[in-house]
């Protein structure tokens, strides 16, 4: 009998999994229509094979891309449903949450992982086969399904139908049956997680022979919408009492010890003499808000000498198909490799047929390096040695290339970027006169032999043949240099947001640009930018030249240029660990953008043409204007009121109170501690990295603003009450205008503080307190009602540094 006192259980609750089952229908729904862009979750259903009562299970699929929402009712990847003999829903299978490679998401960037996370830490090596999930339905049939489908599809054999066969071969080998496993699943409300390996089936690419085969049990998951999964040891007892093969776990408790080795095994891809892809790391982990530890899976993706190995079973299927293999990397022993294969492959007639069926795959490679005698690692030191180092050690010679359209803020993250860590920046508007592309692309590499270790290509590079340029003129010189593409991607669905974005940003931009001046001619300006738009090829990794791409860094034109700044960054990290010795930190990233925002203008200025023959001679003027106006930057934003009319309504409300009431008003006016100004706080310098975005919009509003006061804009604001204690009095007040958003919780007006000890914004906390316990004897504090609707009118305004 199980004892479910000594592993993770919880039962099913009816009303959780109808919930559930409305949030992931909503999200679908949403998609479809006008509204805010929604996650969208497909449903299949499926026939139950062999079951008594005819049972079905649906699929939820969410599309990859919605896992790194915040805003999912689950993250299980995997997840089916069925009826139970009440015929009310339950969850049926429960895959793990889905979970990220280091640097891929905030959360999994390593600070992060380091801050967030305890052990113990159980490390297993990704398996390299497919996934298959096992649970109990009500009538006692035992549901075996692949990540999203179960049964056979067609005649074929699917995933679920091979994962099927080898549960039917592990129960045998135990003497016991698919009833009982479904029974003692039923019973633990749980799914069982195996790693279907078996290369007579299917071969990936690494090997696992006959005597290896079979499923590799490596989770036990409850059956409920949050993400509770089994210990590495209580896995291991069920997989020795049913008859799995077990996957083996390292358990380490440090996290520096987790990273020292992972990083360790990645210098070769190999550990314990075997290929390995790279491991999956187990823990818990609190969320942000919360100090609660949930179980939590983050992944450490190794890169060769696998991406190798898997560059050879692609070029030698393109052999076989008779079609010129395609190899950037790893040049010399891929030819090597290459006519070995053709060799093999003259000699057996039958060889060609298998592998193209997936058969023989590791075979040829082995035999190939064996031949050699040579190990994958091995090749891999040898060509880190010889071209400038592995990626992990790179600290130059890399070049950004941005694919984007005009406005997607190239020019922003390179000034951040240099702002940053002092990388260069080549803007190719600033590059006049013939020939540009070979000038652009000289002078990017006199920036690295410089000894600038990176550097911004900043040119749209929209269309293919202009990427072909700059890979091949530097590939031609600087074989060893490695090209990075800032992809701002653009999709049909997401092109219309795009076009409102940049088009926005363009406008508000105005003159400050040196060929897009966009106050003086915004029609043309449009124009130009829809050119790009047109001539926008995406990137296609697949096919040269982008190809030949070292890495890709997808960005998303419609966010705030701080979120890009912040993936460009984090990715370059990931990829080249030592480019920079730190992650910056928020805060750094923040003025960075803020002075890419504020501070910089551009040192020349030229006139294009307007679209007439493109090398109209004589036509083209180039106006340098040296630009000298810098403006401070930003401390708050507030909207400044009337100081008359504040007084008379403060003096308006407290004239009808009790003199008792009216003691601390009276005496801030007869001490002199009445403001001088008065005005509601919008945003500050120091809540701009809890508002990031907010303040990104002001500083920018401020930044186009040409007024000599600042103003940004009006704003009626609404006087509600007056709150006080014995050190400090404010008015709470409301936003009339929709337009301003105000970081504070409680929108207010200071009117005055008991002595220079006490600070004016320490209104926050008594409106803070008033708002949890209110006002009375007990609390402190008083209030006085501000009588009738006043509505004063004021005007934002930006406040500078000082
Ligand atoms: P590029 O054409 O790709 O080089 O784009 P820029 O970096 O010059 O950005 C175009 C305009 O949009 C500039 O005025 C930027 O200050 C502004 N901009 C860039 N990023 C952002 C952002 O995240 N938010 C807002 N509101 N404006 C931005
Ligand atoms: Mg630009």
């Amino acid at each position: 009998m199980v004892d479910l006192g000594k592993i993770p259980y919880q039962g099913q609750s009816f009303q959780e999994v109808s919930t559930l089952i409305e949030n992931l229908t909503k999200g679908a729904q949403k998609d479809s229509g006008k509204a805010k862009k929604a996650f969208s979750c497909k449903r299949t259903a499926f026939e139950v094979q062999n079951s008594s009562a005819k049972l079905s299970v649906s699929s939820w699929r969410f599309q990859d891309w919605d896992y790194k929402r915040r805003d999912l009712p689950t993250y299980a990847r995997g997840l089916f449903m069925a009826k139970n003999e009440k015929d009310q829903n339950e969850i049926s299978i429960r895959g793990y949450d889905k979970f990220f490679n280091t640097g891929e998401v905030h959360e999994t960037e390593w600070r992060n992982i380091k801050t967030r996370t305890k052990g113990p830490y159980e490390l297993s090596l990704k398996e390299n086969g497919c996934i298959i999930f096992i649970s109990g339905l009500h009538d006692g049939t035992l549901l075996v399904c692949s990540k999203h489908s179960t049964g056979p599809r067609g005649d074929e054999v699917s995933h679920a139908v091979a994962g099927e066969r080898w549960v039917d071969r592990h129960l045998k080998s135990i003497g016991r049956t698919r009833e009982q496993l479904a029974k003692e699943l039923r019973v633990r409300n749980a799914t069982a997680v195996a790693e279907l390996c078996d290369d007579e089936f299917e071969e990936h690419i690494l090997a696992y022979d006959t005597e290896n085969a079979g499923l590799y049990l490596h989770g036990i998951n409850i059956n409920i919408p949050e993400f509770v999964t089994y210990s590495s040891p209580q896995v291991h007892a069920f997989a020795d009492e049913w008859g799995f093969r077990k996957t083996d776990f390292l358990v380490m408790e440090d996290i520096n010890e987790v990273k020292n080795f992972l990083d360790g095994v990645a210098e070769t891809g190999a550990y314990n003499g075997r290929d390995v892809e790279g491991f999956v790391v187990r823990c818990k982990a609190r969320s942000n808000d919360s100090n609660k530890y949930t179980d939590w899976f983050f992944k450490y993706k190794f890169e060769e000498p696998y991406l190798m190995y898997r560059q050879w079973r692609e070029c030698t299927k393109s052999l076989i198909a008779g079609k010129a293999p395609r190899f950037k990397k790893h040049q010399k022993i891929t030819e090597e490799y290459l006519m070995y294969a053709k060799q093999m492959l003259a000699k057996n007639s039958g060889m060609a047929k298998e592998y193209q069926l997936n058969h023989g795959i590791i075979k040829l490679r082995d035999d190939f390096l064996k031949e050699k005698n040579l190990k994958g690692s091995d090749i891999i030191r040898q060509e880190y040695a010889e071209t400038g180092g592995a990626p992990e050690d790179r600290s130059k010679n890399v070049i950004l290339v941005p694919i984007a359209t005009i406005g997607c803020g190239k020019t922003t993250i390179a000034i951040a970027l240099q702002q940053l860590f002092n990388w260069g920046h080549i803007q190719n508007d600033n590059i006049q006169g013939k020939a540009r592309p070979p000038r652009f692309t000289k002078a990017i590499l006199d920036l690295l032999e410089e000894g600038v270790p990176v550097v911004l290509a900043d040119r749209n590079n929209a269309a293919k043949h202009e990427r072909k340029q700059i890979l091949e003129d530097v590939a031609r010189t600087h074989p060893h240099v490695r090209m990075i593409a800032l992809n701002f991607v653009h999709t049909t669905e997401t092109i219309g947001k795009i076009r409102r974005v940049t088009q926005d940003r363009v406008i508000a931009r105005g003159d400050n640009h040196q060929t897009i001046q966009a106050s003086s001619d915004q029609k043309k300006v449009l124009g130009i930018m829809e050119g790009f738009i047109q001539r926008y090829e995406p990137l296609d990794s697949d096919k040269l030249p982008d190809a030949d791409f070292d890495a890709v860094i997808d960005l998303d034109p419609t966010k705030e240029s701080r979120q890009n700044l912040e993936t460009v960054v984090a990715e370059l990290h990931n990829l080249y660990p030592k480019l920079f010795i730190e992650m910056p930190s928020a805060e750094e990233l923040d003025d960075a953008i803020r002075f890419a925002f504020c501070d910089y203008k551009p040192d020349i200025r030229h006139n294009i043409p307007d679209r007439g023959p493109k090398n109209s001679r004589g036509n083209q003027q180039h106006t340098l204007t040296q630009n000298t106006k810098k403006k401070k930057p930003l401390e708050y934003v507030s909207v400044a009121l009337s100081k008359k009319e504040i007084d008379a309504a403060l003096d308006t409300a407290f004239a009808s109170v009790s003199s008792n009431k009216a003691k601390f008003y009276r005496q801030l006016q007869q001490t002199r501690r009445i403001q001088p100004e008065f005005h509601v706080t919008l945003i500050h310098r120091a809540s701009k990295q809890s508002h990031p975005e907010l303040w990104a919009k002001y500083n920018d509003l401020h930044e186009q603003s040409g007024s000599a006061e600042n103003k940004l804009g009006d704003c009626k604001v609404l006087l509600e009450r007056v709150v006080f204690d014995d050190r400090i009095m404010a008015v709470v007040a409301r936003l009339v205008d929709e337009n301003w958003e105000c970081t504070n919780k409680i929108a207010h007006v200071t009117v005055g503080t008991r002595g220079p000890e006490v600070k004016p914004k320490e209104s926050n906390e008594l409106l803070a307190k008033w708002l949890a316990d209110g006002s009375g004897e007990e609390t402190g504090i008083s209030e006085v009602a501000i009588q009738g609707r006043t509505v004063v009118n004021g005007w934002v305004k930006g406040n500078l540094s000082r």
